[in-house]
């Protein structure tokens, strides 16, 4: 049986902590389906046609690695990929409590889907894509965060 991970998230923007979550995994399976979901709790700050752009951009090439969008239960979406994986990186124990609770109501609505969690690299530990839209929005210069050929001057 393939093993097929899903490695969900908002990537709004991508940086560099999600890139190597990524590289770093994606040996680990035999398929990673990267998919943009729809967060009911977060209003995005680009639209989903440039975050798609930008993961297609950076791992298109990639014949592991599929670029997906969804709407709805993850654990549905995987469902429908035929995915018994959930990627998940964890930075901080904030994380971790977050992660828990999701990982785990996950795994009571789908037993057969396993939740793995990949410690960041340090350096990206307090990397994240909201403090990158905060520094956007008050005309900082994000590039150091961003993954390399990822450039937000032609939006
Ligand atoms: P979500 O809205 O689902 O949290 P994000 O795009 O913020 O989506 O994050 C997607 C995944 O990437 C999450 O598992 C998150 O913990 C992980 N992630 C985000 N930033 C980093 C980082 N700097 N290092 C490692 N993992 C990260």
């Amino acid at each position: 049986m393939k093993r097929i991970a899903v490695f969900p998230g908002s990537f709004d923007p991508v940086t560099k902590g999600h890139e190597s979550i990524v590289r770093r995994s994606v040996n680990l399976f035999d398929k990673l389906i990267i998919a943009l979901g729809e967060n009911s709790q977060k209003q995005s700050y680009f639209s989903m046609e440039q975050r798609l752009s930008w993961l297609r951009e950076l791992f298109g090439q990639e014949e592991k690695i599929e670029i997906s969008q969804y709407n709805g239960l993850t654990v549905e979406f995987c469902r429908e990929k035929k995915a018994r994986f959930i990627l998940r990186g964890l930075r901080t124990s904030a994380d971790f409590e977050f992660e828990r609770g999701i990982g785990q109501m996950n795994k009571m609505m789908c037993p057969d889907i396993e939740t793995v969690f990949l410690l960041c690299e340090p350096e990206y530990a307090s990397l994240s894509s909201s403090i990158v839209r905060d520094i956007l929005r008050h005309g900082g210069d994000v590039s150091r965060f961003l993954p390399d050929g990822i450039t937000l001057s032609d939006i």
